[in-house]
């Protein structure tokens, strides 16, 4: 069991590393930039370490900092959260190379989940349904090039080895454009992520984004906790998650479920992990693994019960899984609201003073948090504040939970994306269940055309 854990992060998710240490007895040190002095978890913490100005630069993604930090408290272990360093491979292995635990997967599995693809081609060998596409890097050859669109079927997507964030990739419709959009997206992948190897799928039309979470020891025992539907999504961010995703049966869920667990086993994955698939008629897309707890994580712990951070710190401190796959049951339904400090109508990022909140409350709801009377959301760092997340025994339930606790929240003194999220738990096609990733984008886009939305 670990004893002491660095937790390399900030607002709500450092919060609740935080809250899953304290319920096993874990000491905390919070690590922060100059302007998070008034952070919740940093008052909270059992310690806490300055590691360096706003910029994330040079606080947050530090990793000499972080270590420094990891060896003042005498901490055994780092908890790198989502975002900043809980990706980064070279992280990771320095954290093990100075004597700590890195709570996530070991830097090889991070190395190889992070080139899409080669990730693509461990998962094809895994079982893993993936887009059908062209299996390895592009080379210079264009008339090669072409004959693989061809075969796979325009429109094809052309992507980055090493993108991210939904950067580095170009819709081709017609051969004419093909050799142009390969070349452009290479240019643009070198500068961007310093690695000019792309790829070529199928571009998927009108597809869900449906993501399999799991939990791996990494000594031969893996489970899967079922799926999350992430479609509502603007500029490919998730804006609203839910679990179980509509539409899909409990023979598709242990199927999908099956082929991640083996593949966990196959690369030898440890921790928490998510598996991300398009979903189109019926069918999974493998696009990417994010080897880290995710934003989303909580409508799975509501429908399953499983608390995924305290089971990363049993991972990380080498425990056995203890939880088995006939364990995890599915009840009810949960949706996941993220909060933003931001304009719901222009989306630009609203930082300043909170004056006033007003946490919403009631059965089956949860809200995930750092924010409080009078804390000042600086304007460094990412603009979601917060999560809102209800629990139903039905879908229904669970968005008349929703609306209700939306309309109980006050957060006052900036401006928050509250009025846009009611807007999609009263919408019809919402409330209907199972649109694709496009929706949210087509009713914003149609809401502005009638001038809905607009103060
Ligand atoms: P990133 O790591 O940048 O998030 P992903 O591979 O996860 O890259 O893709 C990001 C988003 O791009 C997906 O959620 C989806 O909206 C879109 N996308 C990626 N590949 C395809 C595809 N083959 N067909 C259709 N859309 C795609």
């Amino acid at each position: 069991m670990l004893d002491k854990v660095v937790i390399a992060n900030r607002g709500e998710i450092a919060l609740r590393i935080l809250r899953a240490c304290a319920t096993l007895g874990i000491k905390t040190v919070a690590v922060h930039s100059t302007v998070d002095r008034n952070l919740k978890h940093v008052g909270m913490a059992d310690e806490s370490v300055c590691i360096g100005p706003a910029p994330a630069a040079e606080s947050y993604l530090s990793t000499p900092a972080i270590i420094a930090a990891a060896e003042v408290t005498d901490a055994q272990a780092i908890h790198p959260g989502y975002g900043f360093l809980s990706e980064n491979a070279d992280f990771a292995e320095r954290v093990e190379q100075s004597g700590f635990i890195f709570i996530g997967p070991t830097a090889p599995v991070i190395r190889l989940m992070g080139d899409k693809v080669e990730a693509i081609k461990a998962m094809k060998a895994a079982g893993v349904p993936c887009v059908p596409g062209s299996g390895g890097p592009l080379g210079d050859d264009a008339a090669t090039n072409a004959k693989i669109a061809r075969e796979i079927g325009y429109p094809v997507i052309i992507k980055a080895a090493g993108g991210g964030g939904g950067r580095g990739m170009r819709v081709v419709h017609t051969e004419a454009h093909l050799n142009n959009a390969i070349l452009t997206t290479k240019s643009e992948a070198k500068a961007a992520f310093n690695n000019d190897q792309v790829y070529m799928e199928k571009f998927l039309e009108n597809p869900r984004h449906v993501e399999i979470q799991v939990l791996a020891d990494g000594q031969g025992n893996a489970i899967h906790l079922g799926e999350r539907d992430c479609s509502m999504q603007r500029r490919h961010q998730k804006v609203v998650e839910e679990a179980p995703a509509p539409g899909i049966t409990p023979q598709q869920r242990a199927d999908i479920g099956r082929v991640c667990v083996e593949a966990c086993i196959r690369i030898g994955y440890r921790g928490a992990g998510t598996f991300e698939f398009l979903y189109e008629n019926g069918r999974f897309y493998f696009i990417e693994m994010n080897t880290r707890i995710q934003v989303e994580h909580p409508v799975t712990e509501m429908i399953t019960g499983v608390d995924l951070v305290r089971e990363q710190l049993l991972i990380a401190g080498g425990e056995k899984l203890s939880i088995k796959q006939e364990d995890i049951k599915i009840t009810g339904h949960s949706i996941e609201c993220r909060i933003n400090a931001e304009d719901p109508d222009t989306f630009m990022p609203s930082p300043g003073m909170v004056k006033r909140f007003l946490a919403a409350g009631g059965p089956g709801v949860r809200m995930d948090t750092h924010i409080y009377d009078g804390y000042k959301i600086p304007p460094n760092y990412d603009s979601m504040i917060g999560k809102l997340i209800v629990h139903g025994r039905d879908r229904e339930t669970a968005i008349a939970r929703m609306r209700i606790a939306l309309g109980e929240l006050v957060i006052d003194g900036v401006k928050t994306n509250i009025p846009l999220q009611q807007r999609i738990m009263a919408d019809g096609g919402f409330q209907a269940g199972g649109q694709n990733i496009h929706y949210l984008e087509k009713r914003i886009a149609e809401q502005r055309e009638k001038g809905i939305g607009r103060g």
